[in-house]
């Protein structure tokens, strides 16, 4: 019957359709439902990443961060730029258009894969039943031995400075402004607060971002996210971290901010206010509660190391199950699981996880900080590899930044990568691999880099924690 299957998976996102596709890949009938639907109301498979999130911010910090340097580091190019113009609108539409390839490229891939993609909501029923309701309101009950939920998560709406969609707006909102704020204000300091602020810094928006946290990306070795504030504050970023956020209210023309900073309250306003302070999990309408799955006190789907909820043949994956809420980690659980469900013995490495701020200079880390790994007992070890040493940063005129290599001393293991620096989300893959293999200082000082390379620079960062860099001073 054209509606029994094998898998069905409730959210089409970078965790739920490549757990589709895997899961046809090992012969299993399966279905993909996503309720996703664009601001001109189209739907589209992808999820936030590929329509709201990671790939619109990535195509608009590219285009500002051309606009960046062709405005202020072309002339020591000896490129003269002459009149350098902006037409944002021209920007979103080639924004939307790299999305859309990407979103259309799942559709494709689906047809390929024999994955039955079905735009809609899907709501749990019980013993192995979902409910599809199309956009268009027609319903229909599909049956499966495995349902899989990752239906992702939604912006945290601050009571105090709600979402409006016109001032006062998510990230979402903050990807489609039609015209470069004068002034932006951000409440976070977080990834997502960053990447936003320094897209329309970078544009000519006067931007303040306003912190609770007394430290500047607190996941991150101190050492290195010290260096990236300096940096990112240096281009005209005005991070002011320890600042409490009390109230926020639109008054038609702009946003008035009212926050508390070392003990005194002030108030600045805004023509736009970008509220980014994390995610949280969205389990709205899919029926979790109602056949009995257990989520935890902050709303994420509570589940085993094999993905399994409390109630038997339904999983869950992604961001709605917490942890890093990251597209790579969502793809990894997706795979894995459609891996564990056809027998294979398939795991995530939770302590491989790469993570990346896409300012320029980039911020990128995996493993433990310096901090982390002295509070978890290592006896600690570190280099750190300047790249204002390396002559390929030097030569593309992006020598800011460091990389930071944190190693057990008694075992001489790599525990930890952290960089600031040129395209570092890119030499980031190389530490990432080094985790995963265990791998040892000795076994990257062995380890040949093409010269001249940034790569290199993560060379020089391990062979600087034995002290034994020929190009250290
Ligand atoms: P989602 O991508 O949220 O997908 C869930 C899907 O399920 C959605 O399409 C939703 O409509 C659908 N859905 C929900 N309920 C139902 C239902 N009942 N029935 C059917 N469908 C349903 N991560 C990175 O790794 N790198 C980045 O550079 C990055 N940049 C980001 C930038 C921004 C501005 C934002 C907001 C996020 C960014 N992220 C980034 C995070 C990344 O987008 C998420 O971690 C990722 O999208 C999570 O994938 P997911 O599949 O779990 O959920």
């Amino acid at each position: 019957m054209s509606n029994e299957y094998d898998v069905v998976v409730i959210g089409g996102g970078p965790a739920g359709y490549p757990c589709a596709i895997r899961a046809s890949q090992l012969g299993f009938k399966t279905a993909c439902i996503d309720a996703w639907l664009n601001k001109d109301n189209t739907p589209a498979f992808g999820g936030t990443c590929l329509n709201a999130g990671c790939i619109p911010s990535k195509a608009l910090l590219e285009s500002s961060e051309l606009y960046y340097r062709m405005r202020h580091e072309a002339a020591a190019h000896g490129i003269g730029s002459g009149t350098l113009t902006l037409d944002l609108a021209k920007m979103q539409q080639r924004k939307q258009s790299v999305s859309r390839q990407l979103t259309g490229g799942i559709k494709t891939l689906f047809a390929a894969n024999k994955v039955t993609g079905l735009h809609g909501t899907g709501r749990l029923l019980g013993e192995g039943r979902v409910e599809f309701k199309a956009h268009d309101g027609a319903t229909e009950v599909l049956k499966a031995r495995h349902i899989v939920v990752a239906t992702g998560s939604e912006p945290v709406n601050l009571k105090i400075a709600p979402f409006d969609g016109e001032r006062i707006v998510d990230s979402w909102g903050a990807l489609d402004f039609t015209e470069v704020p004068e002034t932006l204000g951000i409440i976070g300091a977080g990834v997502i607060g960053v990447e936003l602020g320094s897209v329309w810094s970078r544009l000519g928006a006067r931007t303040v971002i306003l912190e609770a946290l007394p430290n500047f990306l607190p996941m991150v070795d101190a050492q290195i996210a010290r260096e990236a504030l300096r940096h990112l504050t240096k281009q005209g970023l005005d991070i002011r971290l320890g600042a409490k956020v009390l109230s926020a209210k639109n008054n038609g023309k702009d946003v008035t901010v009212e926050y508390e900073l070392n003990g005194e309250r002030s108030s600045e306003r805004f023509e736009k206010l970008i509220v980014a302070v994390g995610r949280r999990p969205y389990t709205k309408g899919a029926g979790l509660e109602q056949i009995g799955v257990q989520l935890d006190e902050r709303g994420f789907v509570k589940v085993d190391a094999h993905y399994r909820t409390n109630v038997p043949g339904v999983y869950a994956i992604g961001d709605v199950i917490g942890g890093a809420m990251l597209a790579h980690k969502g793809i990894e659980e997706g795979v894995a699981l459609a891996e564990q469900l056809a027998g294979h013995h398939t795991q995530v490495n939770y302590n491989a996880v790469p993570s990346v701020v896409y300012t320029a200079p980039e911020i990128g880390w995996v493993g433990l900080s310096e901090e982390q790994a002295r509070a978890k007992g290592h006896e600690v070890k570190t280099g750190l590899g300047p790249f204002a040493a390396n002559g390929r940063a030097k030569a593309m005129e992006q020598a800011a930044g460091s990389i930071k290599v944190i190693a057990d001393a008694k075992t001489d293991r790599i525990l930890g990568v952290h960089m600031v620096g040129p395209y570092v989300s890119e030499l980031l893959a190389e530490a990432v691999l080094a985790l995963e293999f265990a791998a040892t200082c000795e076994d990257i000082a062995l380890t040949m880099h093409g010269h001249p390379t940034l790569s290199e620079n993560f060379h020089e960062a391990v062979l600087l924690v034995d002290g034994r860099a020929v190009h250290a001073v």
